[in-house]
């Protein structure tokens, strides 16, 4: 795997080797179908996924509605002022995501959806090849992602759930939630873990 940019300098919340997992999955998802992921941030998964989707000729549809999930707000635990629009009084990631994308040369591959989950959803009609849920940690958050975009796999298409802590001491549990309603859906298999990031395949 070979990145475009240096990673290390996207803001963001994903450990190394799930990055490559995300790479590795992505460039099997092209046989499949398109690459939806949930939860943009900067853009630091969007460029595993972009740049896996750029050598396959695949695409992928980045959903966020850019205004920072709950921990991002005022105030909360993972605040960052460089990312806070002062004019507005309102956090706003999409110009950082841009530039990410810009930098990385995945203008051509990814296509920004700037909505929240369900409003990006309403519509939506394409088979999918590889859904990615990296969105908002409340249950309603967690719950919605897995609704909305799920039943738009294709068979053996991939299903991957980040931020799977499951002891509540060491993180929130809507994201292990979700993970263990896929498993318990009968719909997924669970093909492996790295670290926190859960791979399933739609059977
Ligand atoms: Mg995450």
């Amino acid at each position: 795997m070979k990145l475009p940019i240096n990673i290390d300098r996207i803001k963001g919340f994903l450990a190394e080797d799930e990055g490559a997992a995300l790479f590795d999955s992505a460039i099997k998802a092209a046989n499949f179908g398109p690459i939806l992921e949930i939860g943009s941030y900067c853009g630091k998964s969007t460029v595993y996924l972009g740049t896996a989707a750029k050598e396959t000729g695949n695409t992928v549809f980045a959903v966020d509605h850019h205004r920072g999930s709950e921990e991002h707000q005022i105030g909360e635990g993972y605040f960052d002022e460089s990312l806070f629009d002062a004019q507005r009084q309102k956090v706003d990631t999409f110009g950082e995501f841009r530039d990410t994308l810009s930098q990385a040369k995945l203008e051509d591959t990814v296509v920004p959806i700037v909505a929240p989950t369900k409003v990006a959803a309403k519509h939506w009609r394409t088979p999918l090849g590889l859904v990615f849920i990296d969105g908002g940690h409340s249950m309603e958050a967690a719950l919605n992602d897995y609704r909305c975009w799920t039943p738009h796999l294709v068979t053996g298409g991939y299903l991957l759930i980040h931020d799977i802590f499951p002891d509540p001491k060491d993180g929130g549990r809507p994201p292990f939630e979700i993970f263990e309603l896929a498993k318990a859906s009968g719909q997924f298999e669970l093909i492996t873990m790295v670290n926190t990031l859960g791979i399933m395949r739609r059977l």
